[in-house]
């Protein structure tokens, strides 16, 4: 099961970088599923929604338009970014599944890891959290074809 920390950035900055790398607790991952240690080069990009976060009522006037004589439909395609990014919109693999917060506040996107790394065929995991609330409260959804 993910986990996600807040750490306090006055904290941090005057605790200076961690020098070695924190060592994995006892069964705090399953060994087949070990991340490796890896570097991030962030760009700035503009992000819009999945056609899968369409709204309900949309998604039926658009969905026939699409459909395919042999089943299906196929969808043109859209201008969501999928891979790893902080903010932006989820990069759903499945129908969109925004978590509420325990006060009934739909969560805001925080974080999607996908592309990286192997989650099941092509998924993602999505992390939600509610500025509303106190404590900033987080959830997290995964999915994957
Ligand atoms: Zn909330």
């Amino acid at each position: 099961m993910p986990q996600l920390y807040w750490r306090n950035e006055a904290e941090v900055v005057a605790g200076g970088l961690l020098s070695e790398m924190p060592q994995v607790g006892e069964g705090e991952y399953d060994e087949d599923n070990m991340p490796e240690p890896s570097a991030l080069s962030p760009v700035v990009a503009e992000d819009f929604p999945r056609w899968l976060d369409l709204p309900k009522g949309m998604w039926e006037t658009w969905e026939p338009r699409f459909r395919l004589p042999t089943g299906g439909s196929m969808w043109p395609p859209d201008s969501n970014i999928i891979g790893t990014k902080v903010g932006g919109w989820p990069a759903w693999t499945q129908p969109a599944d925004w978590p509420n917060c325990e006060s009934g506040h739909r969560m805001e996107h925080l974080l999607t890891i996908t592309g990286d790394i192997q989650l099941g065929d092509c998924g993602g995991v999505y992390f939600f959290h509610c500025r509303q609330c106190p404590g900033l409260p987080w959830d997290w959804r995964f999915d994957c074809h």
